[in-house]
């Protein structure tokens, strides 16, 4: 992410920084894209940057769009005045632009962090959770505001940004009850002048690093937990989607969580990363992304053995059983696939049909997925926004492309969609087989791949061959069926006949390479607890 000095971000106070493109030109419109073939009347093209204008203009007037890093409790520039531009995907739209924090500037986070812990873990239980609820009282407060800003940042449709919100202020509500449930243990004693106590006390600084495509979620999933628990935190949200967490941190302070106890900075992520990493005083590394990030995270924390919670990538196998319900498959399937147009790591990323229902759910999915209506996240009825860049976009080309090559069939879509820039019509392709590289990496797109198996052992076998183990779906009327596989399956979360799986008080997280620990529920909340054991003797 490159960074450049903007002259509005040492002169000018923080409203006057936030400036909107009004009249700027379409940009960056694909190379490859059908708008040749079914023109767009540009009025549909103007109305989608007006609305998302209008959007923007009210955020900033009501005070909502920050775009400052927060330091200490003290909004603040880049040291150096150098800034990022946040775009809208939907229009290309410069919405805002952000500061490009560096080493220095995290190292003041994680002093002020540092020093805010001391205070915080040290207020009784009961006291941080009413600051906790006061928290989740205002997220829901300004639930609209907030699911416009993720809109306007990450595209996904205004109703499902809005359901965001309730699910990510979820976190907050449930840790603020949690807060006062931290219990110890008392052990027997082997010895009669002994006592054995078991005391669980706060990890200490907390580096959480998250990714685009919840803006609001990723974060207070994380954040919620460690501040029930007295730990404080740095957070460093994904460059392409800051300000919702930087509106979600003011609200923090105006709930009356103390200046210091949550820190935003965002810019260099490798420089970030390394300052975290390489701190001594951050205890824990929490992180959300890639695979490949999270190697990295967890390598890097090995220098100062600091304690890891991972969720990383996923491949989740969607199994739809002979004996499976239709309508009820039907609905999970297109749950949990075209969500955020299929870019979170619990998205179905193979569809794998049993022989004989194989045609009829083929069928019955095109159907479906043809009638859903892609567009602007802020247009009426869309359910299908456009994907978050064009590198996104390049990815789910290059992976249709390859299984087409291999022998796949396009039944519907495997195109950019004629609005252009980063929207993709929403795909069913059939014939896919496990080798293909479409089955091996997450396509974090509206892409649904059908694979066909004989066997319950052959589903097994193909759910299980791969490095992920997030998620998994299976659709079944067999109960003993649906014991059995779930429990064959190794993934972290399997979903039986339900396509929506993410709740707060369930523990959400994965096996093998998709990372280590858990978030959301009473297991959450471990990852930020240290055990310490206490003896306490000579008591005869
Ligand atoms: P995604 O593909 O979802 O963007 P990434 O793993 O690239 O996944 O990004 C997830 C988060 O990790 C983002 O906030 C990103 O800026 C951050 N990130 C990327 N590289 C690094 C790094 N080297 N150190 C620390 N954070 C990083």
């Amino acid at each position: 992410m490159a960074c450049f000095r903007s002259v509005f971000s040492t002169r000018f106070p923080q409203s006057h920084r936030l400036f909107l493109h009004l009249a700027s030109p379409l940009p960056r419109a694909p190379a490859h894209t059908t708008a040749a073939a079914t023109p767009q009347p540009l009025f549909f093209i103007r109305q989608i940057n007006m609305q998302a204008q209008n959007v923007a203009a009210r955020l900033s007037s009501s005070g909502f769009l920050h775009a400052q890093g927060l330091v200490g409790g003290k909004w603040t520039d880049a040291y150096d005045g150098k800034t990022i531009e946040v775009r809208n995907p939907a229009t290309g739209e410069v919405i805002a632009n952000v500061p490009c924090m560096g080493r220095n500037e995290t190292n003041d986070a994680i002093t002020s962090a540092y020093d805010a812990f001391n205070s915080w873990k040290k207020l009784t239980a009961a006291d941080r959770s009413k600051r906790l609820r006061k928290w989740y009282d205002l997220l829901m407060a300004h639930k609209e505001e907030l699911g416009q800003l993720i809109t306007l940042e990450q595209g996904k449709p205004l109703k499902e940004a809005i359901g965001e919100v309730g699910y990510g202020a979820g976190f907050i509500e449930f840790s603020a009850e949690e807060a006062k449930r931290v219990y110890g243990d008392i052990i027997p004693s082997p010895l009669p002048d002994r006592r054995l106590f078991v005391l669980k006390q706060p990890v200490g600084v907390v580096g959480a690093i998250t990714p685009w495509n919840f803006p609001l979620a990723m974060i207070t999933r994380k954040v919620g937990p460690a501040l029930a628990c007295g730990c404080t935190v740095v957070i460093k949200p994904s460059e392409l989607t800051p300000l919702t967490a930087l509106a979600a941190a003011e609200l923090s302070l105006q709930a009356g969580i103390p200046p210091g106890v949550v820190n935003v900075v965002m810019g260099n992520a490798s420089e970030i990363g390394e300052a975290l990493l390489s701190s001594p005083k951050v205890r824990k590394i929490t992180f959300t992304g890639s695979t490949a990030v999270g190697k990295k995270l967890m390598a890097g924390s090995a220098g100062t053995v600091k304690k890891v919670s991972l969720e990383l990538g996923g491949n989740a196998p969607c199994i739809v059983f002979d004996d499976a319900d239709l309508e009820v498959a039907l609905k999970g399937t297109l749950a949990t696939k075209f969500r955020n147009s299929g870019q979170t790591c619990v998205c179905a990323n193979r569809i794998l049909v049993q022989e004989g229902i194989y045609d009829k759910f083929a069928d019955a999915l095109s159907t479906a997925v043809q009638n859903m209506k892609v567009g602007n996240g802020f247009g009426e009825d869309v359910v299908q926004g456009p994907l978050i860049n064009e590198a996104a976009v390049q990815k789910v080309e290059s992976l249709i492309k390859d299984a087409i090559s291999k022998g796949a069939k396009v039944i519907l879509g495997g195109k950019r969609h004629s609005l252009g820039m980063t929207f993709y019509e929403p795909t069913v392709i059939s014939d896919v087989k496990n080798e293909m590289l479409i089955s091996r990496e997450e396509v974090f797109g509206p892409v649904a791949p059908l694979l066909k198996f004989k066997t319950e052992e052959e589903a097994i076998h193909m759910a299980n061959d791969t490095n992920a183990g997030l998620a998994a779906y299976l659709f079944t009327t067999n109960v003993q069926r649906s014991w059995r596989v779930s429990e064959a399956l190794e993934y972290g979360i399997v979903g039986v006949n339900e396509g929506i799986i993410s709740t707060e008080v369930a523990p959400f997280g994965g096996v093998k390479q998709s990372g280590v620990g858990r978030e959301g529920s009473k297991y959450g909340m471990d990852e930020y607890l240290e055990i310490k054991y206490v003896c306490l003797g000579n008591l005869s």
